[in-house]
């Protein structure tokens, strides 16, 4: 790996770090307290927990819902683990216990596992990997196994998911049937299985998947072109023309010959995490190099400014360049989270600040706005854009394109994805190896990591996302050299910093880096400005045209139609005036707004009732408007919003 050390940054462990933060513990505790409840009881609702007690004989009945929906039990359970990993919970215990005991229940005895199959086409298990997703599911139950070892010690959903591994790993690979997941996950789930087990053959798995997919005898494309031979029906998406076309899940050339993002977000993003796993545990530079190559692409030309993709409704799918409408941006809450997963996989191989940079931005608020702050209510998709009248496509499908937050959904890969990330926050905030020590996010929080046969305490205390100041202190067991690397986000300006008092290099898009022996106390104290930025976007895009984004260290703002003296179309911002910046505890569960100077037409030209007028004729008036961060809206009822909102001028950058 391209590091100075010659390894990869290992994450902090689960129980070795401890989120206390004024901005993501009250969310974290909102998951703990009301989401993971929520969800459970949906579950419970839906038929899904149901399905794993038919399986089990333990009941009559047939198989509810989706194909898919085994795996929307697995991921609340992991969520459920990460948090009793890091603290008792009785009655959640009971209710996890409880499915663990369904799970192995329902397993088979060679250790097949899909509730769907088993109850429903058991003929015809795994003759249709493009739609059917065992695989998918297959690694969710590995994830959550992982977590649940983590948190109880006990080895029973362990091995009920190594049962299941070794199960697909005698099926599939070199030596026996060839195929690859039509949605990506078991990839990364491998990879966490060979962590967790130290079984090399999961790991050698992992790269048969991410190497075989695009071959050009696709397995996914036979099934797409013989609909008899398999379960149930076949994609028709992915023929065009009588062409195949494998794009919608990666499947059109081999992973290291892909140049651009394509196909549906959280498949792609979840290939190029696992395949950073891959890379990362095998020391596989060429593949990372395939991976920054991708994240070029996706980050210049094909994502939302808050770090949201996949731009169509159709497919859930990244599309071309430079198309990333705002009415209609999918931006789907877990391809957000795929999108942080893989930002820290690059993270840790190649020590950039970029990926640490888009990491934040994703969190703060393409992933955060698909969570109401009651805990309760989800964003599927995320528009950055509402009309007044809520969104045309919302009567096409209810789960898309709400000006409300959805209570659940027939298809819930989102609000059961949201609670396993907030659960494993603190993971992504460190990393380490034996000579250095990365804080990566300024987030509040504790960890205990083993640093140049030493054992080092770091605590972060940070007045982040609002105001830019973080002390990061150091406890190792005995003085002990080290590097310590703070990531300086590249929002930040008039930074600066001290070690011990004196004064060290920090710059913005970069980790400030210090290596030093560091003694009981030292202390990093960091120091920088959050300007108000105002964004225009690529010439290219026609949806920010004429338009600008506003911007304060890490979150993105729009505007709601009641924080607006008038509606937003009739808004056009000044991006040169002063701005009022406020924090307000009371609003929003605490947030920090922006008073925007703006420009509305004055009415009294209109008071003749004319419908048109010469526009020499027309006029504008000053006024102001309130921007709050963007994951926060749709929080206080239904509303016009908008992120991109017209500019006074063509925007900045205009000569004055
Ligand atoms: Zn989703």
């Amino acid at each position: 790996m391209k590091s100075q050390s010659g390894q990869p940054l290992e994450p902090v462990g689960l129980t070795d770090a401890t989120i206390d933060d004024e901005f993501w513990s009250p969310r974290i505790e909102t998951v703990r307290e009301t989401t993971l409840d929520f969800v459970h009881e949906r579950l419970v609702e839906s038929g899904r927990i149901e399905n794993f007690r038919v399986a089990a004989g333990r009941t009559e009945g047939e198989f509810q819902g989706r194909f898919y929906n085994d795996s929307d039990v697995y991921k609340w359970l992991e969520g459920a683990c990460l948090f009793l990993a890091t603290g008792a919970d009785d009655d959640l215990r009971e209710r996890v216990d409880e499915v663990v005991d369904l799970i192995a229940g329902a397993q088979e005895a060679d250790g097949y596992l899909n509730t769907y199959f088993q109850l429903v086409e058991p003929e015809k298990k795994w003759t249709n990997l493009h739609v059917l997703h065992e695989l998918y599911c297959a690694g969710h139950l590995f994830e959550a196994a992982v977590a649940h070892r983590e948190a109880t010690g006990e080895a029973t959903l362990l091995e009920v998911a190594t049962d299941f591994a070794d199960h697909v790993d005698r099926r599939f690979g070199p030596d026996g049937e060839d195929g690859v997941p039509g949605h990506e996950e078991i990839e990364l789930a491998l990879v966490k299985l060979y962590r967790a087990t130290d079984e090399e053959r999961y790991l050698d798995l992992a790269q048969y998947f991410v190497d075989r997919r695009g071959a050009e005898d696709s397995r996914l494309k036979y099934e797409a072109f013989n609909p008899d031979a398999i379960a149930g029906e076949p994609y028709d998406h992915v023929v065009d023309d009588g062409e195949y076309d494998g794009r919608y899940f990666q499947d059109h050339a081999p992973l290291r010959e892909q140049e651009t993002v394509e196909g549906h977000a959280v498949r792609a993003t979840y290939l190029y995490t696992g395949a950073a796993d891959v890379a990362l545990e095998t020391g596989d530079e060429e593949l990372i190099e395939v991976l920054e190559g991708l994240w070029e692409n996706m980050t210049r030309k094909r994502m939302y400014v808050t770090g949201g993709i996949g731009s169509s409704y159709e497919g859930e799918r990244f599309t071309e360049d430079y198309d990333l409408p705002n009415e209609t941006a999918y931006a789907e809450t877990c391809a957000a989270l795929g999108s942080a997963l893989w930002n820290q996989r690059l993270l840790r191989a190649t020590r950039a600040a970029r990926y640490g940079d888009l990491q934040s931005r994703t969190l703060h608020n393409a992933l955060l706005a698909g969570l109401s702050l009651s805990g309760d209510r989800f964003f599927y998709a995320n528009p950055h854009e509402m009309g007044r009248d809520g969104h045309p496509l919302h009567d096409v499908d209810p789960n898309r394109f709400a000006n409300e937050r959805q209570g659940w959904f027939r298809t819930a890969c989102c609000p059961t994805n949201v609670p396993r990330l907030l659960a494993s926050l603190a993971t992504h905030v460190y990393a380490s190896d034996d000579a250095s020590v990365y804080v990566n996010h300024h987030i509040g929080s504790e960890a205990t990591l083993e640093v140049a046969d030493a054992t080092v305490g770091v605590d972060v205390e940070t007045s982040f996302p609002w105001d830019a100041e973080t002390t990061v202190t150091v406890t190792p067991s005995e003085p002990a050299t080290f590097e310590l690397a703070l990531r300086v986000p590249e929002w930040c300006a008039d930074v600066s910093a001290t070690v011990a008092g004196e004064p060290v290099d920090a710059t913005p898009g970069e980790f400030l880096r210090v290596e030093r022996e560091w003694a009981a106390g030292d202390a990093v104290r960091f120091e920088a400005s959050f300007p108000v930025r105002f964004l225009g976007g690529h010439p290219n895009v026609e949806s920010t045209a004429g338009s600008v984004a506003v911007q304060r260290g890490p979150i993105v703002y729009c505007l709601e139609g009641r924080d607006s003296p008038r509606p937003l179309h009739q808004v056009r911002l000044r991006s040169n005036g002063d701005v009022a910046v406020e924090h307000e505890p009371e609003l929003l569960d605490g947030v920090t707004t922006l008073d925007l100077p703006a420009l509305v037409p004055d009415q009294s030209r209109w008071e003749d009732g004319a419908l048109y007028r010469p526009a020499a004729e027309t006029d504008a008036e000053e006024t102001t408007v309130r921007a709050i961060p963007y994951y926060g809206w749709a929080n206080r009822g239904p509303d016009e919003m908008r992120v991109w909102v017209d500019a006074e001028s063509e925007g900045p950058g205009r000569a004055e």
